[in-house]
């Protein structure tokens, strides 16, 4: 019998999670079946009491992936970055995970960029930003300077995350352009540049050259602006496909209790390309 699997969200017609799973299944032979699960606001407590025992597990997608905690027992990565993306069912329970964290982990790792010690600079602080915060935290980096257009928003946005931390600065863009900062690591974790406002980047390219290494979280377009940027500027630049890939990786390891591996990961990106 194929292994039941799914994405719940609100709206998902331009998903790529049931081609990403495809991939996956073809490439490791898993008998799976990956289907879209539209859910109202009002239906996502029977799915998650009732409905969702027949699966293995599901991802869950914008805007249940913090009502789902309440649902489920929560693992510790996940309680601190305040979001779930991954549900599996197991032995009649419900286990929470946010695989963003393992799919920007990996990218990192995978890629060569080893940020411990490091002074580093996240662009925005919403959902992917929580991740690639906690990351950095358990890294033990050196410092790490969140850049956001509303201070105090941010401050109570991220505060069960960075209170109590001391190598925590929250900063706006305007003083990251006039103040004089640099760092190994730039993370853009804000939409600003996305498809279709290709145009736009978050930072100027002045500002850019401050950093060895600038990392997307978008992957659509492959090269935004910012990662121009840093190519222009003989930095090192990363896009979010491989972090994309490797969060629905993590997501079939969680569900298949497997190691997926690199090779698969970098087959996977071809077939994306
Ligand atoms: P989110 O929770 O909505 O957070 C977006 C953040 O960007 C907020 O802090 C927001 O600040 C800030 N922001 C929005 N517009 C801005 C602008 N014009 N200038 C400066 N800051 C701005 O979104 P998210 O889920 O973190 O996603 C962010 C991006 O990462 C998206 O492009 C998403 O596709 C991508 N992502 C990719 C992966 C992957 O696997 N590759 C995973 C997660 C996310 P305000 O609070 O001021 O609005």
């Amino acid at each position: 019998m194929k292994k039941k699997l799914g994405l719940i969200g609100e709206k998902l017609p331009h998903s790529l999670s049931p081609k990403l799973h495809k991939e996956i299944f073809k490439n490791l032979d898993i008998q799976g079946d990956y289907s879209l699960i539209e859910l109202k606001e009002n239906q996502l407590e029977k799915f998650l009491t009732k409905d969702i025992y027949s699966y293995l597990g599901v991802n869950i997608t914008i805007p249940y992936k913090i009502k789902s905690m309440d649902f489920v027992e929560v693992s510790k990565e996940a309680q601190e970055i305040g979001a779930i993306n991954t549900i599996l069912v197991k032995d009649g329970k419900l286990f929470g995970y946010n695989t963003d964290y393992f799919g920007f982990k990996r990218m990192l790792e995978e890629n060569n960029i080893f940020v411990d010690g490091k002074d580093t600079f996240i662009l925005g602080a919403g959902g992917g930003a929580r991740a690639v915060i906690k990351y950095f935290l358990d890294r033990d980096v050196k410092s790490i300077t969140i850049v956001v257009r509303n201070i105090q928003k941010a401050k109570i946005q991220l505060d069960s995350l960075i209170k109590n931390k001391e190598n925590i600065e929250i900063i706006d863009f305007k003083t990251l352009e006039y103040g004089n900062y640099n760092g190994y690591i730039v993370v853009n974790c804000t939409p600003v540049g996305m498809y279709p406002n290709v145009e736009n980047s978050p930072i100027t390219k002045e500002v850019s050259k401050n950093f060895e290494n600038s990392v997307d979280l978008i992957y659509n377009p492959l090269e935004t602006k910012f990662l121009k940027f840093a190519r222009e500027n003989n930095k090192n630049s990363l896009n979010g496909m491989y972090m994309l890939i490797a969060q629905g990786v993590a997501s079939e390891e969680i569900w298949n209790n497997i190691n997926i591996s690199k090779e698969v990961i970098e087959k996977i990106i071809k077939s994306f390309e």
